[in-house]
């Protein structure tokens, strides 16, 4: 039985690359501090011979028995707001983490993939982004603790392949959504969501002209483990082209709701992103793969899962405070 090494697995990603692997057949070692995941996306998993469960913090030295053929890094925290509340654990989960996870898979003879990101791409001046281009990153802003560790894991991952020889992977990761999300991540799908089952006013930052492309949870598993299995080391982009404003994603998210409450609006977060948009022909040619499961499809099947929570997780909702991190 082939084993598998997945930090974060107790995020939203990490989990549902658990159920992947373990139906696949494969034994699945998991990983996670619970910083920012939950045992209960997993815990389901807890039964099966087939699985372990470590409490570890990848930023320092990891052991893991027995042999590993691959290793996937999706340890981070992975929201704006996330990594404004922990930007020392964001650096240091991308340096120090992928330092771990590196020297790991050169002692096990592992294959490794990396999550990374559209946020290499910072506030893009090239639209439909492409992997070869460089970026638009501001390093001291609010998102520069999670864009920078990103760019740090690429090159870092880069080197042990061309110094060591290591088979890597790197996925550019794109804006994604499905089950399991966090409702007070203060990413746009569980806030909305979250409002609109709260009766509460959806908040729009900014005028909402701003665009983003929104990619299902299981379209975006089988893009990683097909470039897993794949022989291309260079960064691939892996999401949804379908691109849409966040004005008109919060009307859809009303329709689909089917709430009386309004949009308000509220200021536009520091260095947000002002369009998103992957080109995927990489991923078309190299992978066979394009995403299957459109928005409307998508967020049904998202919103029974937020629907399926109880009251008390629905009313678990953090009140950041945003001053430090909105434009005046
Ligand atoms: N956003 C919003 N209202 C919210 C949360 C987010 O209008 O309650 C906006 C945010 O400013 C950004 C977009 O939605 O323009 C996507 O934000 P998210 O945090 O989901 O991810 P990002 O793509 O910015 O990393």
């Amino acid at each position: 039985m082939k084993r598998v090494l997945i930090t974060g697995a107790a995020g939203f990603l990490g989990s549902h690359l658990c159920d992947r692997f373990i139906k696949d057949g494969y034994h699945v070692i998991a990983m996670d501090n619970l910083i920012t995941g939950r045992l209960k996306n997993i815990e389901h998993l807890f039964p099966l011979e087939q699985f372990e469960f470590y409490n570890n913090d990848v930023s320092k030295f990891i052991h893991v028995p027995g042999e590993l053929d691959y290793i996937l890094h999706f340890a981070s925290p992975a929201s704006p707001i996330d990594y404004l509340k922990i930007p020392i654990q964001t650096l240091k989960v991308g340096s120090l983490g992928i330092h771990n996870c590196l020297g790991l898979a050169k002692a096990k003879g592992a294959r490794l993939i990396i999550a990374s990101t559209s946020e290499v791409y910072g506030d893009p001046t090239v639209h439909p982004q492409t992997e070869d281009y460089w970026g638009n990153v501001n390093p001291v802003g609010p998102r520069g603790v999670y864009d920078e560790a990103k760019r740090f894991q690429e090159a870092m991952t880069m080197a042990y392949h061309n110094f060591h020889g290591l088979e890597t992977r790197i996925v550019r990761i794109f804006n994604t959504y499905g089950p399991r999300m966090r409702l007070n991540d203060g990413r746009v799908l569980p806030a909305f969501i979250g409002q609109a089952l709260r009766g509460e006013d959806l908040t729009v930052f900014g005028d909402g002209s701003q665009t983003r492309s929104f990619c299902y949870v299981d379209d975006l598993v089988e893009g990683i483990v097909r470039l897993l299995m794949s022989d291309y080391p260079y960064p691939v982009n892996v999401g949804n082209p379908s691109e849409i404003t966040i004005s008109q994603f919060a009307e859809e998210i009303i329709a689909l709701t089917g709430t009386t409450q309004k949009v308000i609006y509220k200021d536009l977060p520091v260095d947000d992103p002002k369009q998103r948009q992957p080109d995927i022909t990489k991923a078309r040619e190299i992978l066979q793969w394009e995403p299957k499961i459109d928005r409307s499809e998508g967020l049904k099947r998202t919103y029974a899962y937020f629907q399926s929570l109880s009251k008390v997780e629905l009313l678990e909702t953090d009140h950041y405070n945003f001053d430090k991190y909105i434009t005046k």
